[in-house]
């Protein structure tokens, strides 16, 4: 039965440790120096814990405890709180006379002990150590920071401009470097197969990009280009309709070839299929089907021919917002379509300096759009510096040129230990 309402008794604190867990503390002297103390905060001095009793009594026989300028032998009681000992009826016990010692974790008793024969013994407890300790970490949370990456001054102590141009410098040097390695790519596999790649890079980026660099490879731009002709050519009426009408045709049809392709709809007899398929993960814009809907849309805009449209564009383009234009896929179907923060990670990263690669004379231009671009939001791994230096005033990066020279002091500096060395915390050049 239930007991009927009556006078409600607060529950004591549950204590951060067990009363077996403070008796095997205390059984192998496991707590460091000073952690122990008697009422007036001075440290126990213990010569031998004692050996354990065994059945009723104490806990410990025969310990040495130095009490004043003393060592004293006798026994040793554990409890959890001091109250514990007349909790349990000790205090009329004549087994517990010989107590030298009453180790609790918190003394709610006072600092003694009454004994059944008239004497008393002294509580040392381990809790006014333990909750310094806590009040330690309070004190920690509330401090002011003693590090702090030294970027997080680098706009005051350097000055803005400063900043900025050694990001621009950093991003330059970054996009040289890309540009030489889509050097080598156009080498060894051509300059459509490899812009194509590099786009498909850029669109798996954030998902599947694995997926998306296998796919390149399984369904190389020559592939996709033969196989969308055909299926054009074997649709019926396909050869009239408006410029525009025809690339969306297009697009549809690379799209279900690449779908077929990477595994996302059944296969199709004579393609190739990618294993593993792609991760069909992700929310609806991310998802693995919109990302090649971008990538069918690359298709169809440049007529299949990446590299031929990437230098008439950068040679058309009066400004970035042109060239941003010019790479955007028009008509009404967005399933085609890609978002301008994607597309100027394409231009960034895939058409600027795959041109800059295939024309030298072109990389100052491209360098130059590359600097006009707007900078994408922050990516995680750079978030941090960002926050460093976004200290009021003017956002950094300001553009995409030096979020791309963010990405690389990330990646030469801050990845490798470099705070106190880097671009960013250095006075002089
Ligand atoms: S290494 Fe990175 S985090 Fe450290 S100071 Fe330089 S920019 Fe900041």
């Amino acid at each position: 039965v239930a007991a009927a309402a009556g006078p409600c008794l607060a529950k004591p604190r549950a204590l951060p440790i067990s009363e077996a867990e403070l008796a095997f503390i205390w059984q192998g002297q496991r707590y460091p120096p000073g952690a122990l103390t008697w009422a007036d905060g001075t440290s126990v001095v213990v010569s031998s814990p004692g050996r354990p009793g065994r059945g009723p009594g104490p806990d410990f026989r025969d310990a040495v405890v130095r009490i004043g300028t003393q060592d004293r032998k006798g026994d040793v009681e554990v409890h959890l709180r001091a109250s514990g000992f007349r909790a349990h009826g000790h205090q009329w016990d004549p087994a517990y006379d010989r107590l030298v010692l009453h180790v609790v974790f918190e003394d709610d008793a006072g600092g003694e002990t009454r004994l059944a024969g008239g004497g008393v013994v002294p509580v040392a407890s381990f809790a006014p150590w333990v909750k310094a300790r806590a009040a330690d970490i309070a004190s920690w949370l509330q401090r002011e920071p003693l590090w702090r990456e030294p970027c997080a001054e680098a706009v005051g102590t350097l000055g803005p401009d400063v900043v900025y141009e050694r990001l621009r410098a950093a991003g330059e040097a970054r996009f040289r470097k890309r540009a030489a390695a889509l050097a080598g790519e156009i080498a060894v596999q051509g300059p459509d197969q490899t812009l194509w790649a590099a786009l498909l890079d850029g669109l798996g980026y954030g998902g599947d990009r694995d997926g998306f660099r296998r796919l390149a490879g399984a369904l190389p731009l020559a592939l996709l280009r033969q196989e969308t002709g055909r299926r054009l050519d074997a649709a019926a009426g396909d050869a009239g309709g408006e410029r525009e009408a025809k690339a969306v045709r297009a697009a549809g049809v690379a799209l279900a070839v690449l779908l077929s392709v990477a595994g996302l709809t059944p296969p199709a007899p004579g393609l190739p299929r990618l294993a593993p398929p792609l991760r069909a993960a992700g929310r609806p814009a991310n998802h693995p089907a919109a990302r090649l809907g971008s990538a069918a849309g690359f298709f169809a805009l440049t007529g299949g021919e990446p590299a031929r449209f990437a230098a008439e564009t950068l040679a058309r383009a009066d400004c970035v917002r042109t060239l941003r234009k010019l790479w955007s896929v028009p008509g009404q179907d967005a399933g085609f379509r890609t978002g301008q923060a994607r597309l100027v990670e394409l231009l960034i990263n895939a058409v600027l300096p795959f041109v800059a690669a295939m024309a030298p004379g072109m990389a100052r231009r491209c360098l130059d759009f590359a600097a006009a671009l707007p900078a994408p939001g922050p990516y995680g791994k750079t978030r941090l510096l960002e926050s460093n230096l976004n200290r009021g005033g003017r956002r950094v990066p300001a553009g995409a040129l030096e979020q791309q020279g963010l990405l690389a002091v990330h990646a030469d500096w801050c990845s490798q230990g470099g705070c106190g060395r880097c671009p960013l915390s250095r006075q002089g050049t």
